[in-house]
């Protein structure tokens, strides 16, 4: 014990110093050929090794070679840097070493108090019982839409765990052009089949197209299909556009359809002032994905299925053996009655500290900065002759391109972000917009600030001169 109180005061100290120094290092770097020899080349040592030896080769070796979203000029895809309060408590998660499949212990219940908060920030509903910790919205898509298919199933006298899916009416999901891909592999996954995917056209700011949907489901209820589900997004990750959700809602009630929000980046979104309209209709949803590993900084991984009828997810999930029956549990049994996961790890603890730590105000605080520098780098680009805003500014992501030239643009673009990232003072990552390449800034960091952006801009004009 006492070696783990003197190396666990040093990596405390290493983990503290790191984050302190991270601003005044590159965002990123490549990995030299030493390190990258070292980190994925090693021998199992044959004989242990002592902890302080461990410290000194993360260090020296892993340290150093962050991804780059530590930093306040990274601006890749949806990756934030860690609430100080989620580092903080890691260790203790690890030390107690629960697994929060259920059991009368710190985790289970802690774990209800997170998911209430969690709803209550977004403004959902919460039924007791009505939602769980996932590793991210691709885990949590996944309970959803399962809930999604049994329930349809169900609806129409048959059982999808019991009889499988063959020889029944195909079901149809339903998912925007801009929907993540996670909702396509869960589909996939859930035995749905891509070709039963609908993908929905989306409108000039690259939102759903509401009519489209109501005459894709009209088309294929008449077709002798089973439409069942349709995904929309609070937060797209190429422009962070937000579905009519109301709209949505209205075609899911007509239907009978599962409505599930994909608010794994952009649900907290709904917290920057003026921006509640943009979302009504989300809580109208059965389910909702939010990803607290994406704008809060709880540190990965840690995403949250919210649900309006906590019973659909048992109902597609639960299967209790006998060495798992526990007569003293609650009503709401066991958190892997759920989901997939049984052994599941104390993400409660990092998401309990961080939102502890924030506070209502502070997650609101975080949001309207980064909202705000998302438009704020947008009227810069407006207003520069060699760049042009390429979708409206919804949530904190800013969509555009580099125009110093007049040809050869989508091909500049789709090479800027590799090369920007190689000179290490800023990092962005691109994407296909409207038929375009594009470049694309998500702001999650709350120590970015203005003159960030300016850096930014001027960074991808020198990185541009190279192309
Ligand atoms: C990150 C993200 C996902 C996937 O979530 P994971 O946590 O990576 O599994 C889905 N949708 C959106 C909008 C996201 O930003």
């Amino acid at each position: 014990m006492d070696e783990l109180s003197t190396a666990g005061a040093r990596a405390a100290a290493l983990a503290a110093g790191h984050l302190a120094g991270v601003a005044d290092g590159p965002v990123w770097r490549p990995v030299p050929d030493a390190d990258r020899a070292w980190l994925s080349g090693q021998e199992l040592p044959e004989t242990g090794r002592p902890l302080e030896d461990l410290l000194e080769d993360a260090a020296t070796r892993i340290l150093p070679n962050p991804m780059g979203n530590g930093h306040p000029r990274f601006f890749g895809w949806v990756n934030s840097s860690p609430s100080p309060a989620g580092v903080l408590v890691e260790p203790l998660a690890a030390a107690l070493n629960p697994s929060c499949a259920g059991g009368d212990h710190a985790g289970p219940l802690l774990e209800r108090t997170v998911v209430r908060w969690l709803a209550d920030l977004v403004g959902f509903p919460h039924p007791p019982g009505g939602g769980l910790l996932t590793s991210g919205a691709s885990m949590a898509t996944i309970v959803c839409l399962a809930a999604a298919r049994q329930r349809a199933a169900r609806a129409d006298g048959w059982d999808a765990r019991e009889d499988g899916l063959s020889g029944r009416p195909p079901m149809v999901a339903y998912v925007s052009a801009e929907g993540h891909s996670c909702l396509h592999k869960a589909a996939q996954l859930l035995g749905v089949g891509a070709r039963h995917v609908r993908v929905v056209p989306v409108d000039a700011r690259h939102r759903m197209d509401v009519a489209a949907l109501r005459a894709m489901v009209a088309e294929d209820r008449a077709a002798g299909l089973r439409p069942f589900c349709v995904a929309a997004s609070a937060g797209t990750v190429n422009s962070g556009a937000v579905d009519p959700l109301d709209a949505v809602a209205d075609v899911a009630a007509e239907h009978g359809l599962w409505f599930h929000v994909d608010g794994a980046y952009g649900a907290l979104g709904v917290l920057a002032s003026g921006a509640a309209p943009r979302y009504a209709g989300m809580e109208r949803a059965d389910s909702l994905a939010l990803d607290p590993h994406k704008w809060l900084g709880v540190p990965v991984g840690c995403g949250c299925a919210l649900l309006r009828d906590p019973a659909a997810a048992r109902a597609a999930f639960s299967l209790v053996p006998a060495y798992l029956v526990d007569d003293h549990a609650d009503d709401l049994g066991w958190f892997s009655e759920y989901g997939p996961e049984q052994t599941r790890p104390f993400r409660a603890l990092k998401t309990w500290a961080t939102l502890s730590h924030l506070g209502r105000q502070g997650v609101t605080r975080l949001v309207e900065h980064t909202s705000g520098l998302a438009r704020t780098l947008a009227a810069m680009v407006e207003q520069a002759p060699d760049f042009e805003l390429l979708a409206p500014v919804e949530t904190s992501i800013t969509a555009f391109r580099h125009t110093p030239r007049e040809d050869g643009l989508d091909a500049l673009n789709r090479a800027l972000p590799a090369a920007l990232q190689r000179r290490g003072n800023a990092f962005l990552t691109g994407t296909r917009l409207g038929g375009r390449d594009a470049l694309r800034a998500c702001f999650l960091h709350p120590g970015t600030t203005e003159d960030d952006l300016t850096v930014l801009l001027d960074e991808l004009r020198l990185a541009a001169k190279d192309l």
